[in-house]
């Protein structure tokens, strides 16, 4: 008997005899199983089989080459039954020297699979759906080599995308067989953005393909690949120069990409994969693959990073491939994004006319994905995981934040519901544009100050149309997060003057550039963290890289042209890094008038509270600044210590609880005693609740995102405040971990709109 090899390289690879033997035609059947002898002879295996998932979640014969054809359509392996079920229950490749000695083997006697002791088993993947598995056996004990595990997961990734677009079976043959789930499914996660939509289903990263996956060309996408590397060399040396700015400290990780970039290890495997068939992209998925096999389960802390490297690496080719920059796709009218997760950028390149709701399998409420979803008023839900298995691109879906819940392919009496929520929230929102013009007066008299956060462009419209009366924080580095490249100074100070031209008579408080953390450039390089959330960013950033900072300080002034202007640091932590924030202030007010520039008519300069160690130096922070705001979703998560974009702990702690409210008491009551305009700028200050709550404390200040305003106006004017305050001192002294509930039934018992 052959030794068996590996015979999927070379000449006339295995994937092109696949791809001639389909395109001869014939029943769906006599292709399946020339395609499994196909398989058998390359692979010098003496079966192969295919298996097929149906959809009760069974997984069929559909085709042998060395077993009992008797059992073609007859052996049927129920989900997690035998070593089929087994790899399905994975979703890995399975290699044994001796199948039947393994716990989960299952034997079949029509199948006469006894002489058989080597097995090799894959899953076909389909957007991240097992939808059958490939397998191949041998007399011999043996051991597969890793190239042949790698070999058949290509032919398998191959295959499960031909089945999917009907080019492997027929219509018929097709029939019952589970290529994509087609039943209503209710799934429930978590509210990351309020509002309902319908629409259809786009994966942020769709699946390639079979017509994207092979190419007849190889000399021609050989000469894309070679290309595309060149290209990315080049990127990645112009960054090394500096010449896209600020690079300084990343220095190793470029130099590290620069040297994967030339290396002939890597190089090599993505010209082999294309000399076997595959398109250039398909190749740096292939070569990805490889690499996560080999290093993904590696212990050593500096393997891991250099996967890391590589996956970065592997990604900045792809785009290279997609021609340069590679924007978002376009997008279907009412489309419903579909991503695992998704950094606040990724979400504002596409167009948001289209995109109707967002749908993750992770994320969370404070994440800036989230925030960003708010801003632009598209309904989000959160935390469903494995969602991208159970719908597929064109589902019909529906995002529900008000429950927090997806329905994918939804019934028509689920539909006809949503429809009427939705004409419910329209009246709503009707109700409250009414009360667009009303000032926010409490039942006794106490006016609070409704404020909108921003950070587009876009925003400004939404300013008239709430009747917020100014922007209590503009998030400057959202201009940042959507452009190719750092915004110049021109642009930056066009944006400034368009949002105080827009603004008119209503205050703008612009908050400097917080970057860092989650809110990562592309074109931005920075040494990796290990706590992003407690490293490098915001004002931290723009104290020891002034130049950055000192530029958006003379554009802000720039704009201001004689008008007020306020600006406010992000996450001081320290009272010196205040002084020395202000005093780039004043360097850049002087700058202006040596140039005979106007300085605004009044300058006031503010701290974000969000460290809590600034809760306990209020005395000597409260003097310097000119007023603070408080940012709550940085505030809970320091004092807490609970990433904010981390599921498992995002929403573990509640920000009505005693040790969040005391701070916030705390806060209120150092800015009475010092008269300092204190406002409340976090997602809690658009809660109703919430911010009833901020209310009691005192707070007569709050932004919030857009949609805030009507809702916590409302509660406003229903409230009254001497009354809400009592109760609220009361519960702070509560020893419960939360008092939400409380504050409900206090809420609930002085008849306030929450
Ligand atoms: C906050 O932390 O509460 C805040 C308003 O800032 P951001 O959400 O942009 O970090
Ligand atoms: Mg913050």
């Amino acid at each position: 008997m052959a030794a068996p090899g590996l015979a999927i390289r070379g000449q006339r690879s295995l994937l092109r005899q696949i791809r001639e033997a389909l395109a001869g035609g014939g029943p769906a059947q006599a292709r399946l199983d020339m395609v499994v002898r196909i398989i058998a002879r390359s692979m010098v295996a003496e079966v192969c089989s295919i298996y097929l998932r149906r959809a009760a979640g069974d997984l069929e014969l559909f085709a042998t080459e060395g077993l009992d054809p008797g059992a073609v359509h007859v052996t049927r392996l129920k989900p997690g039954e035998g070593l089929v079920g087994e790899i399905v229950r994975l979703g890995r490749p399975l290699s044994l020297s001796d199948a039947p000695s393994h716990p989960a083997f299952s034997y079949r006697p029509e199948t006469q699979e006894d002489p058989f002791h080597s097995f090799l088993g894959v899953p076909l993947l389909r957007g991240g759906r097992t939808i059958g598995v490939l397998v191949v056996q041998n007399r011999t004990e043996r051991v597969y080599e890793d190239d042949e595990v790698e070999d058949l997961q290509i032919v398998a990734m191959v295959l499960a995308e031909m089945v999917a677009a009907g080019e492997l079976l027929g219509g018929e043959a097709l029939k019952g067989v589970e290529i994509a789930p087609q039943k209503p499914e209710r799934v429930k996660g978590a509210k990351f953005a309020e509002g309902l939509a319908i629409g259809v289903a786009v994966l942020h990263e769709p699946p390639m393909g079979p017509s994207q996956l092979l190419t007849d060309d190889v000399v021609a996408e050989e000469a894309r690949l070679e290309a595309s590397i060149a290209s990315l060399r080049l990127q990645i040396d112009e960054m090394l120069d500096g010449r896209h700015g600020l690079v300084e400290s990343s220095f190793e990780v470029l130099e590290s990409y620069r040297m994967l970039a030339h290396s002939s290890g890597w190089n090599r495997s993505l010209a082999e994969a294309v000399r076997d068939g595959l398109t250039a992209e398909a190749a740096v998925e292939r070569v990805r693959s490889e690499h996560r096999a080999r290093l993904g389960q590696a212990r050593d802390q500096y393997l891991r990073e250099r996967l890391h490297d590589l996956e970065d690496l592997n990604d900045r080719l792809l785009r290279h491939l997609s021609g340069d920059g590679q924007t978002a796709r376009e997008l279907p009218v009412g489309a419903i994004l579909i991503a695992r997760n998704l950094g606040p950028a990724d979400l504002l390149e596409y167009d948001r006319s289209k995109l109707k709701g967002l749908l993750l399998e992770e994320g969370s409420a404070t994440s800036h994905a989230s925030i960003v979803a708010r801003a632009l008023d598209i309904p989000c839900v959160g935390r469903l995981p494995n969602l991208r298995d159970k719908v597929s691109e064109g589902d019909r879906v529906i995002v529900d934040g008000e429950t927090g819940e997806a329905f994918l392919r939804p019934r028509a009496d689920v539909v006809k519901a949503l429809q009427s929520r939705m004409d419910v929230r329209a009246q709503r929102r009707a109700e409250f544009e009414k009360l667009r013009d009303t000032p926010a007066f409490t039942r006794d008299g106490a006016k609070i100050t409704l404020l909108m956060n921003a950070g587009l462009a876009v925003d400004l419209d939404t300013l008239a149309e709430t009747g917020a009366e100014g922007i209590g924080l503009f998030r400057t580095e959202f201009q940042f997060m959507v452009a190719e490249e750092l915004p110049r100074f021109s642009a930056q100070t066009q944006l400034y003057a368009r949002v105080l031209d827009a603004a008119g008579d209503r205050t703008v408080t612009f908050r400097t550039l917080d970057l860092g953390g989650d809110k990562v450039l592309p074109y931005l390089e920075a040494d990796r963290e290990e706590n992003p959330a407690l490293g490098w960013r915001a004002v931290r950033m723009g104290l020891d890289r002034p130049a950055l900072l000192r530029l958006q300080l003379r554009a802000l002034i720039a704009a201001s042209r004689g008008r007020p202007l306020r600006i406010m640091f992000p996450l001081v932590a320290s009272v010196d890094e205040f002084r020395s924030a202000r005093a780039l202030v004043d360097q850049e007010v002087a700058w202006a008038a040596r140039r005979g520039r106007p300085p605004p008519s009044r300058l006031d300069v503010g701290a974000m509270i969000e460290a809590p160690s600034l809760v306990w130096h209020l005395d000597a922070l409260l003097p310097m600044t000119d007023f603070v705001s408080v940012g709550t979703n940085d505030l809970t998560q320091y004092l807490f210590a609970a990433d904010r974009g981390n599921p498992r702990v995002s929403d573990r702690y509640d920000t009505l609880s005693p040790p969040l409210l005391r701070a916030l008491q705390a806060i209120q009551q150092g800015c009475a005693d010092t008269g300092t305009q204190v406002s409340v700028c976090g997602e809690m200050a658009g809660r109703p609740l919430e911010a009833f709550a901020l209310v009691a404390l005192g707070f007569d200040r709050l932004s919030m995102p857009p949609q805030g305003v009507g809702p916590v106006k409302q509660m406003v004017l229903s409230c009254d405040r001497e009354a809400a305050r009592r109760g609220v001192a009361a519960l702070l002294r509560s020893n419960a971990g939360s008092v939400r509930n409380e504050i409900e039934t206090l809420a609930r018992k002085l008849y306030v709109a929450i």
